[in-house]
């Protein structure tokens, strides 16, 4: 196992020079209210990266009043005009990509292929939304009755907030602010406290490409802040914003559905994860372990989509978990930026807390370290990727999304019991089961609780596919056909 987290290149040095730091309010990059700023970190580093503007509360209103103005005009622009905007923005970040990701790991932490993967995955979903904007079909038809006809519309929804994580700086933004846009809806972001540079980043691209054809720059506002709440609040509590798109964890998810209640109003939800990876005795053991490692470990675990929780039939258990272990043995952790990383670090100081805390309480309730179980020396936040076996289903580090390196392994008999184990939680956005059985995945596909299920796959998503979960993690989908439904609402005409 490789271990070193010592001082990568100063993180500044990543940042392009003209990257801005403000709030993007109608089209003008300008200075909070208050003047205040709040510091981005390298997490590799620990290192203050950057001073960003922390939007307050007028601010958060003044660019509601901007992508209110800005809806009005944005509603009537061609589809046409709006496809090709978006285009456009898909040619720029593409052509951007080395920039873009040195950003993203500067802030996020993550090896620098994984972010040139996330800016490709990025840009997927505004070509993809840039396809779908000029294919938004209504209808027309003769009421059964022979009374009347119908046609039905379809129109934006109005100003949206879209809130989004840390753990995709560009992807995230990416699925709400195309299909958004797309729609002919207009927006104000709000990034995440810790990874604001990469949104600014990719605000600006899509500012500039707005200013270049004449279009309304208004639609795309930025509000950065220290505190989500003096945004989300104001926002939530005015008759002007009309939808609010929300990926993070499930507790805030909640908390914003009851705000938006009062104002009834159109919400997506795209909330946490406990995903079960189901390995069966028929298995490809080699599959199954690349699959795992590319599941658990994609940003260092902070993905929604991370297995959370390794399933294993009796049969293969002991051969999956010793290739399991060794695998994550030759992972490279170290800073993102150095070649030859494969595991960057944990977002900050609590979630290494977090994850200690989670796989200490299985230690100590009986699971056995195979690898691992620790952090590096040296500093940044990093912990090492952990292979635990023996544990049972009552563990944190199983009833909890661990959002770290770390893999679990329990054991189990029979598919029931595999498959009651993989739905006994609260959360459903995803499932991964390896087996050689068409039958036994026909099966899986009726009764795994689950939005979406790979099959002898470690990775689903895709711009194409309507990517959302049931049950704790979420409502409404991102991608497809259905990702732009989610800004559009139907209008009948009785003529
Ligand atoms: P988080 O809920 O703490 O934060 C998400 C966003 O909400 C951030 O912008 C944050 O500033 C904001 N926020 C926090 N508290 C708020 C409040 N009281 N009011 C309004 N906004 C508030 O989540 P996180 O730690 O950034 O992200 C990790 C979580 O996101 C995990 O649970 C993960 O599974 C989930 N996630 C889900 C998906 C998905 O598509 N389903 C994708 C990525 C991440």
């Amino acid at each position: 196992m490789t271990a070193s987290s010592s001082s990568p290149p100063t993180a500044g040095s990543a940042l392009p020079a003209d990257l801005p730091t403000g709030l993007l309010i109608g089209g003008e990059w300008r200075a909070a209210g208050s003047g205040g700023t709040f510091a981005v970190h390298d997490p590799a580093t620990t290192d203050v990266l950057a001073e960003v503007s922390d939007a307050g509360e007028q601010d958060a209103l003044d660019a509601l009043t901007a992508a209110d103005a800005a809806f009005r005009e944005w509603r009537t622009v061609a589809p046409r005009d709006r496809s090709e905007l978006l285009r456009a923005v898909f040619e720029a970040i593409t052509a951007r990509t080395d920039e873009i990701a040195a950003v993203i790991t500067a802030e996020g932490g993550k090896p620098l292929a994984e972010s040139r993967a996330e800016v490709a995955y990025a840009a997927d979903y505004v070509r993809w939304f840039a396809e779908q904007a000029v294919r938004m079909e209504g209808l027309a038809r003769r009421a059964p009755a022979g009374t009347h006809h119908q046609l039905v519309l379809r129109k934006p929804v109005g100003p949206a907030l879209l809130i989004t994580p840390w753990n995709f700086p560009i992807a995230m933004i990416a699925r709400k602010l195309a299909p958004a846009l797309a729609a002919g809806c207009s927006v104000v972001v709000k990034p995440a406290q810790l990874t604001p540079l990469t949104t600014a980043l990719v605000a600006e691209i899509v500012r500039a490409e707005l200013a270049a054809r004449h279009l309304p720059t208004g639609v795309v506002n930025v509000v950065p802040s220290s505190s989500a709440s003096r945004i989300s609040r104001p926002l939530l509590a005015d008759p002007r914003l009309r939808k609010l798109s929300f990926t993070g964890s499930t507790e805030v998810g909640a908390s914003l559905l009851k705000q938006a209640a009062d104002g009834i109003l159109r919400t997506s939800m795209e909330l946490g994860g406990n995903a079960p990876f189901l390995v069966f005795d028929d298995a490809d053991l080699d599959a199954a372990v690349e699959g795992a490692v590319a599941a658990k470990m994609r940003n260092s675990g902070q993905t929604c989509v991370a297995a959370n929780r390794f399933l294993v039939q009796e049969g293969v258990a002991e051969e999956f978990t010793a290739r399991l272990t060794e695998a994550f043995g030759r992972l490279v952790v170290g800073p993102g930026d150095r070649p030859g990383t494969t595991v960057g670090p944990l977002i900050q100081q609590s979630a290494v807390d977090r994850v200690t805390e989670v796989v200490q309480q299985a230690d100590d309730a009986g699971a056995q370290v195979r690898v691992g179980g620790m952090r590096p020396e040296g500093r940044g936040w990093f912990y090492l990727p952990t292979v635990l076996d023996g544990v049972t289903p009552d563990m944190r580090v199983v009833t909890e999304e661990v959002f770290g390196p770390v893999a679990p392994v329990l054991r189990f008999g029979s598919e029931d019991e595999g498959v009651d184990l993989a739905n006994a939680t609260p959360f459903g956005l995803v499932a991964y089961a390896y087996t050689r059985d068409v039958g036994r995945v026909m099966r899986l596909t009726e009764r795994i609780d689950a939005g979406m299920l790979g099959v002898n796959r470690g990775m689903v998503s895709d711009a194409s596919a309507p990517f959302g979960g049931v049950k704790r993690s979420g409502l409404g989908r991102e991608g497809g056909e259905a990702g732009i439904e989610e800004y559009v609402d139907p209008m009948y005409v009785a003529l």
